[in-house]
């Protein structure tokens, strides 16, 4: 049996950062991963995912986003490609809107740049918005849209030309730790390791039952629509709409200026953030019907009506939520040799080169500088527990 000194399971978004991170520093490291990089099975597809700073998640993520951000940058030099395109995030809600306050609060902590907008503002900088929705508007101009399926596939490259190996289409079935390492049991024998890092998103539950209990995968719509004709889009911004609920939100994403003639974001995209459509990844989330896209184009025609003309494609994508909507990341309760990222709760992509730095640090170092503390997965109890929030 070969033997390596860590093993990342799952080469997704997390996964092939961790992988990347870790062979980088010299680590003889081995990628496991059920499908191909970037696949359209679980969380990191659909040509364009936000990224953005001023965060009203947790102002606790900036100093995270902006290590991931110079991390998408890093990568982007050294394999001459461009994941990033900064168009800017606009962030449009009520007066009283939490995610336009904690979004401001996160930039005053932090010293960001960002501008606070009234509806007039907004109708002569952002005229597609202007709607009795948007009272107010969070602007951040050093943000915009990251290309995930380039990122992952270009990390998985940089990671294999710094000697990681990977093996593809290949399930991790069990993890059986000792004092000394981790057996990896996949579909295609058996590998060992020192150290293993789990960034196996919606199927996190399957490898680590430890987390049954905190994180529910759900089902996700994203629509690409064709603007009515004659609509310009010229300095479009992504943009997310607070309807009064920080967990189910209204998003769009312009489209892409890289988008191929054929590529669905050729055309903006619109999704609603959250959804109560609950389901098991190895089945696999259902077709968008139109009684999923059906309101969403409504919901966009009242946010952004010069915006809202035909469906051209749609797509479906999994969300795996934790209980508050903040990641767990950090040593699994089962071994010290096994550290995890999960419950990335439908904003993790912005953040995966530095979750996968910290998994890297974590595996191999056995800490890490980055403020991840926040994160832990202590803040809950056993599964099993009546009360599982510790
Ligand atoms: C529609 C949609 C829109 C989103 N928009 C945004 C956004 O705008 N901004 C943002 O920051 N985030 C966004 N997110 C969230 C973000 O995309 C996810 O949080 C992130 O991609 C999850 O990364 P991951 O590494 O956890 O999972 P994945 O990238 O899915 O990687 C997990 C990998 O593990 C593999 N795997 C699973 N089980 C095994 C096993 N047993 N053995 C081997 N391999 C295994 C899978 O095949 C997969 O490749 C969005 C998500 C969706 C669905």
């Amino acid at each position: 049996m070969s033997s390596w000194d860590v093993i990342v399971i799952g080469v997704g978004a997390v996964g092939s950062f961790a992988l990347r991170a870790a062979s980088r520093r010299g680590a003889r490291a081995l990628g496991i991963e059920l499908a191909e990089p970037a696949h359209a099975r679980g969380s990191s597809h659909g040509h364009c995912r936000i990224f953005r700073h001023a965060y009203f998640e947790h102002p606790d993520y900036v100093p995270l986003l902006r290590h991931a951000t110079r991390g998408f940058e890093e990568l982007e030099r050294e394999r001459g490609v461009q994941l990033l395109h900064r168009c800017g995030v606009l962030l449009l809600g009520k007066s009283d809107s939490t995610i336009l306050s904690r979004s401001l609060l996160a930039a005053l902590t932090h010293g960001l740049d960002v501008d606070d907008l009234d509806a007039r503002d907004i109708a002569r900088r952002f005229p597609w918005f202007a709607s009795p929705l948007a009272e107010r508007g969070v602007f951040e101009q050093d943000a915009g849209l990251v290309r995930p399926e380039l990122a992952i596939t270009n990390a998985v490259a940089s990671a294999r030309s710094a000697g990681a190996e990977v093996r593809l289409c290949t399930r991790a079935l069990t993890l059986r730790a000792d004092p000394h390492g981790v057996d990896v049991v996949t579909e295609n024998g058996t590998e060992r390791a020192r150290k293993v890092v789990v960034a196996v998103g919606a199927w996190a539950a399957t490898l680590l039952p430890e987390l049954l209990c905190h994180l529910t995968v759900t089902r996700q719509v994203q629509a690409w629509v064709a603007p009515k004709p004659g609509g310009s889009q010229d300095g479009m911004p992504c943009w997310l709409l607070d309807l009064g609920d920080t967990s189910r939100a209204l998003y769009g994403i312009p489209a892409d200026p890289l988008a191929g003639t054929h590529s669905p974001a050729r055309f903006p995209k619109v999704a609603w953030h959250g959804s109560d459509d609950v389901v098991d990844p190895d089945v696999g989330a259902m077709p968008p019907r139109e009684q999923d896209t059906d309101p969403l184009l409504a919901a966009y025609l009242r946010a952004a009506a010069p915006l809202a003309g035909r469906i051209d494609s749609t797509a479906t994508c999994l969300y795996t939520m934790s209980k508050d909507g903040d990641f767990l990341v950090g040593r699994s309760r089962e071994s010290e040799h096994i550290h995890f990222a999960a419950g990335l709760s439908g904003h993790g992509f912005k953040l995966a080169p530095a979750l996968g730095q910290a998994l890297c640090d974590l595996a191999l170092l056995g800490t890490t500088e980055l403020p991840i503390g926040f994160l832990s997965p202590d803040r809950f109890a056993n599964c099993g527990n009546k009360d599982d929030h510790a």
